[in-house]
């Protein structure tokens, strides 16, 4: 017999687990070692002035000079992604804190930066996507660094927002190289074929994850194959844009 444990008892012990856990270890600024929020690892102060993304196209997320609402490169050729939220812009302490998570195999960052990115969710009007899929690496990345960064924000999104998430459904099926090791114009033939669903896809609002957007050609390329499964509506949550 399959054991079911209702998710609302679980998410309560969790809360009184951290709760208890705060009262014994209270948060820490991970910048100044003031006092730090709960759930932030930074203090209030540190958090307002991270660096923040001033106007932007808000289909991609590119960085805009005048008040137009997108940019002229989605004019020109929309991506297959409507809509990214990014949470800050990738400047320090920004990348550092992504670098950390990343290649230091510091996972409280996921909490720390997945909990910035829901904030920059919660603030809307629209409606949520149904699922949640993070950007995923290839097995043998995943073997090597022993954690995939962008299932780490995902989880902390899913918790925060209380949506689903999937970390299974999309699959890497090619070993690419890294892409920041890349120039601009050789990303996009990178990551060309380099993702497949492993099972069709039951809704039709999405969201993808990833840590950061720099070109936007591994999203643009996954966001693809998912509007090819049938998404209607696919969405790139990130929390920096290069
Ligand atoms: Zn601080
Ligand atoms: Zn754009």
């Amino acid at each position: 017999m399959k054991a079911y444990v209702n998710p609302n008892t679980i998410s309560l012990v969790y809360n009184k687990a951290r709760a208890l856990l705060e009262l014994a270890y209270p948060p820490v600024c991970s910048l100044c070692l003031a006092r730090g929020d709960s759930g932030y690892d930074l203090c209030r102060g540190c958090r307002d002035d991270l660096p923040q993304l001033e106007r932007c196209c808000e289909r991609c997320g590119l960085a805009l000079e005048s008040r137009a609402q997108h940019c002229g490169g989605c004019l020109r050729k929309p991506p297959p992604f409507d809509l990214t939220v990014a949470a800050l812009s990738y400047r320090a302490p920004v990348d550092r804190f992504v670098h950390e998570l990343k290649f230091q195999g510091k996972l409280a960052r996921a909490r720390l930066l997945g909990a910035l990115l829901a904030d920059a969710v919660a603030n809307r009007a629209t409606p949520l996507p149904e699922l949640l899929i993070p950007v995923p690496l290839h097995p043998r990345r995943l073997r090597q660094r022993g954690f995939n960064q962008a299932a780490e924000l995902g989880r902390v999104l899913a918790h925060r927002l209380g949506l689903p998430l999937d970390h299974r459904i999309l699959s890497r099926t090619r070993e690419t190289p890294p892409q920041h090791e890349l120039p601009a114009a050789a990303r996009r033939s990178n990551v060309r074929g380099a993702f497949r669903l492993r099972r069709s896809l039951e809704v039709r609002h999405v969201a993808l994850i990833d840590d950061v957007m720099t070109t936007g050609s591994t999203v643009r390329e996954a966001a693809r194959v998912l509007k090819k499964s049938g998404a209607e509506r696919v969405e790139v949550w990130v929390t920096a844009r290069a």
